[in-house]
């Protein structure tokens, strides 16, 4: 049978039904579309990939280089001879602005061509419901007819009409240019809606800043919104930097100078009777040569290169300036879990009516077992011991799982809760390796129901979900409503300084509710802070028993009624109406329990942290967790080194006024408890204080201090789109050590730059001062213009560029960061370039005039003075270097030494450029003097 070709029909999307919009899509928005049909649907829909905006025509490109001002001066003076009948030089003239074109547009083509890579390596995922199943796919995979899941921090992958929404709410800016974010619900609307009103849409390239929900594909690629406005392309990569910035200004005000020397060489020239068009050339010449227009596309390149670096250690750049300030972090700001840690969990300790019991096995593997540990005193279990202890710890036979410990009434109840209120899903590859999908903290919780016996798929459908309320960091609790025996129950579990203060009742060992009286509420905190002193993060666990009253009418008014997200397509009895009130944990809870996880620290972070501190960077970390457990993990990667090490708390941050934020905040390492909010607060007290801050991310709520941070960081696994979008730079693999390793390429490009400009600066000024003083000093030039046209371009592409190349020297993270305000022109670097200029002048003047007294033709010196000049530019390129191998600095250096000893034999060189054959002792001389300048700077 040949597959029908589906249409998209034409329709006003947000002015019918969704059961329609479905319908009309063929799809039942319960199943989604089965893959055989989504993948007819993609060969003829094409990809969900807009076109976007074509590139610059390539003679667009070729004309900007072009209108360049000094490259308009070139082809002016280019005219001008060639109007005084001078064809050679004109050709020369001309010939070399081609070929600066050209390289120019190399340049700038593979700096493109690394951003765009970067682009590319930024695809979005979606979840997708096909074939009746929750998929993560490629967003280009998308076809119309797809349902497709959203949640908060995603990015909208397609047009959709929304089927179901959750106090949905999505940032348009990208679409409509309002930054505020707009509420959606999936009621019809009118068909004269504006774009920006309808609320039962959500379009291409916007961003889900809060709630849940889900929507039917409409239009993809090219035919949604954004992609007719072709606004979804990324942006044209800006390849401003403050450095370029800097750099820019630099050489506007240089070209002032120089122009106003030219002005002046030119008067003095004729002035003193010289032909005036020899001195117009003459002063081009020195115009040329004195300007370093090498520099910006060496900056840009040497940014770019940067950039490939980074992507090949896992550090995705977003933004280019965040490649040159890097460079200049002063504080890491980082999270723990996931980031630190392998956020790979197991839990390790179960609390609950009033034991403590040890759970046993590797990763998520549901092989272990459970042993009583401790009594409700606290006193370890004893070979006699009666009740559920005595199984587990008598019988090595007893099957783990069914283990002695479910027994106990109150750990099934917090076994259930915990599988209940849960999100995440085991999963069992062909080799049998276990994963997870979801929150690792989740997963574990599977793990350790499956150790005790207790099967997550059945539990989930006698108890089926009625609504949820999804885990977020401020509240730092999720809760589910279910229906167990008829009856709503809220499940919910979170940080048990949220959890515990709202519970009324705990259960005792029997599993019978108790009054929570002050002395055992004082011993569960004491059991957790036992279990966090030993970094284990710990999570509560409680319950509560809704009025089936109460529960029914929509206590969110945002929502659309009966469509929960996780109650699923076709509830339909009354209890499926429950739905979770928002103060469901407000109080009245019945407390389960607790569990210990742990989480171990990454292998690579604690050598990271040191490389940081040994490169005078601060390592913060923050965290939603314990303080108890932030201050353990931190005493492990050697961020603090001693166990009582301050900590300061969200609730602290919130008290401190800014002053005594920033100095608690400069000598505090880590931060617990802190909501994504109080990020921000605490870069901008850092950066009140001078800090260069780097801070990572992963959720929606980080956003605003991914944005204000130097450098924003989001992980590229576990973050949200939205945190990518605000982030500067994006870690491909959520590590730590990851950031370190960018800090060090930024720290290696910067030095690359400047040693780009240590080389340049002097080179350009000593071709201009040999020209200016040969004028001045009323003497034939040591070089001809066209002679300085051609060092000056063979050198720049030859010779400086190989410096981008170089890589990071030895001692780079040894040294605290650079000063954050730091110009670029140091007292330094104004000395060598004084030095240099003054060794180059002396040679190319000295030599030449040397080389006539000693009775060498014109032409002869002129080559002398041409190949010095040459040469101690090519020794001074190694002053300028990192150390470490860098292949192109040699192959750069032997292409222009041939290409010199080419104008210095080949009669066709010598005919162009007036150049003629020197000897041997010539050459010895040469290479002496260059090696003596060498070793002179060097002394300096
Ligand atoms: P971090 O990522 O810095 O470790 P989180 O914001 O993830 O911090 O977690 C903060 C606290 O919120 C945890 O210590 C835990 O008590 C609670 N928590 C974490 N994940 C969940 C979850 N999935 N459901 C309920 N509570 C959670
Ligand atoms: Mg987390």
């Amino acid at each position: 049978m040949k597959p029908s070709i589906f249409f998209v029909p034409r329709c006003d999307w947000h002015a019918v039904a969704g059961t329609d919009a479905s319908a009309r899509l063929g799809v039942d928005p319960a199943t989604g579309l089965a893959s055989d049909e989504a993948a007819s649907r993609l060969a003829s829909h094409g990809p969900n990939v807009p076109t976007g905006r074509p590139g610059r025509p390539l003679w667009r490109r070729v004309l900007d280089q072009l209108v360049a001002p000094l490259v308009a001066v070139l082809i002016a003076a280019g005219v001008v001879t060639a109007a005084l009948g001078e064809w050679v030089d004109a050709g020369v003239i001309l010939g070399v602005v081609a070929i600066n074109a050209l390289v120019g547009l190399l340049q700038e083509g593979k700096a493109e061509a690394a951003l765009a890579a970067l682009a590319r390596a930024m695809q979005a995922e979606a979840t997708v419901l096909r074939d009746g199943a929750r998929r993560r796919l490629d967003s280009a995979a998308l076809v119309p007819g797809d349902i497709v899941l959203l949640a908060a921090g995603d990015k909208v992958p397609a047009d959709l009409r929304l089927l179901h929404g959750k106090a949905l709410r999505s940032a348009e800016a990208a679409l409509t240019g309002e930054s505020a974010p707009v509420g959606k619900h999936c009621d019809a609307l009118a068909a004269d809606t504006a774009l920006a009103d309808r609320r039962n849409m959500a379009y291409a390239g916007c961003l889900v800043v809060a709630g849940q929900g889900s929507g039917v594909v409409v239009a993809t690629g090219d035919a949604t919104e954004a992609g007719r406005l072709s606004r979804l392309m990324a942006e044209a990569p800006d390849l401003a930097t403050p450095l370029t910035r800097q750099i820019a200004a630099f050489t506007r005000r240089l070209l002032v100078v120089i122009g106003l020397l030219t002005v002046l060489t030119f008067g003095i020239g004729v002035w003193r009777g010289e032909p005036p068009v020899e001195m117009f050339v003459a002063a081009v010449a020195l115009a040329v040569g004195a300007i370093p227009e090498g520099l910006p596309a060496a900056v840009t390149v040497t940014l770019a290169i940067g950039v490939a670096r980074m992507a090949r250690r896992r550090a995705v750049i977003r933004r280019l300036p965040a490649v040159e300030t890097l460079g200049s972090t002063t504080v890491i700001c980082t999270d723990k879990t996931g980031t630190l840690t392998e956020n790979e969990m197991t839990v390790r300790r179960l609390h609950a009516g009033g034991m403590t019991v040890a759970v046993t096995g590797q990763g998520y593997a549901p092989e272990g077992r459970l042993t009583l540990l401790a009594d409700m005193d606290g006193t370890p279990i004893g070979a006699a011991c009666p009740g559920p202890a005595a199984d587990a710890e008598g019988d090595a036979a007893s099957d783990a799982r069914s283990g002695a410990a479910p027994h106990s009434p109150a750990l099934r109840e917090l076994l259930l809760a915990g599988v209940l209120c849960n999100d995440a899903r085991l999963r069992r590859d062909d080799s049998g390796r276990w994963s997870v999908v979801g929150d690792p903290t989740e997963a574990a919780l599977i793990v350790a129901a499956r150790k005790a016996g207790l099967d997550d798929a059945t539990l989930l459908a006698v108890f089926p979900r009625r609504d949820e309320q999804p885990f977020d960091s401020a509240r730092q609790t999720m809760a589910t409503l279910h229906e167990i025996e008829g009856r709503p129950v809220v499940c919910a579990k979170g940080a048990l300084e949220r959890l515990l203060p709202a519970c009324a009742r705990v259960l005792d060992a029997d599993g019978q509710p108790r009054p929570l009286d002050d002395a055992a509420r004082d011993a569960i905190v004491r059991s957790a802070a036992a279990m966090t002193a030993d970094g284990l993060r710990v999570l509560a666990f409680a319950r509560r028993e809704l009025p089936a009253a109460a529960a029914s009418p929509g206590a969110d008014p945002g929502a659309d009624p009966g469509a929960g997200p996780g109650a699923g397509p076709g509830c339909s009895t009354d209890a499926a109406r429950a739905r979770l009130p928002d103060d469901a944990l407000a109080g009245d809870l019945v407390f389960l329990g607790f569990a210990g996880m742990i989480d171990p620290p990454r292998a690579t972070a604690r050598a990271a942290v040191a490389a940081c501190h040994a490169a005078g960077i601060d390592v913060k970390m923050i965290t939603g967790d314990h303080p108890g457990t932030a201050l353990a993990i931190a005493r492990q990667l050697g961020i603090v080194d001693d166990a009582d090490a301050a900590v300061l708390t969200g609730r602290d941050l919130a008290r401190l006024d800014r002053l005594a934020l920033g100095d608690a905040a400069a000598h505090t390492h880590v931060f617990a408890r802190v909501e994504p909010e109080q990020k921000l607060r605490l870069v901008e007290v850092l950066q009140l204080r001078g800090e260069v801050v780097a801070m990572t991310g992963d959720g929606v709520n980080d956003a605003p201090a991914l944005r204000q941070a130097d450098i924003g960081i989001a992980m590229g696994q576990g973050g949200t789109d939205v945190a990518k979008e605000a982030a500067a730079m994006v870690l491909t693999d959520d590590n730590f050590a990851t950031i370190e390793a960018a800090v060090e390429e930024g720290r290696a490009v910067y030095d690359n730059l400047v040693r780009f400009i240590l080389w340049t600066l002097p080179t350009n000024l000593g071709e201009g001062l040999v020209i200016l003083a040969a004028i001045v000093a009323g003497s034939q030039l040591p070089i001809t213009p066209l002679q300085v046209l051609w060092i000056n371009m063979t050198t720049a592409v030859l010779l400086g560029m190989t410096l981008a190349f170089d890589p990071a020297a030895p001692g780079l993270m040894t040294r605290p960061p650079r000063e954050p305000g730091a110009g670029l022109l140091d007292a330094r670097l104004l000395r060598r370039t004084g030095l240099v200029s003054a060794l180059l002048l002396a040679g190319a003047f000295g030599g030449f005039e040397l080389a006539l007294r000693h009775g060498l033709g014109l032409a002869e010196a002129r080559t002398v003075a041409m190949n010095l000049f040459v040469l101690v530019e090519t020794v001074y390129l190694f002053n300028c270097r990192a150390g470490g191998p860098n292949p192109w600095l040699w192959r750069g250096t032997l292409a222009m030494l041939a290409l010199q000893a080419a104008m210095t034999w080949l009669p066709w060189f010598n005919a162009v450029f007036g150049s003629a054959p020197i000897g041997a002792a010539e050459w010895g001389l040469m290479a002496a003097y260059a090696l003596g300048c060498g070793l002179v700077i060097r002394r300096f």
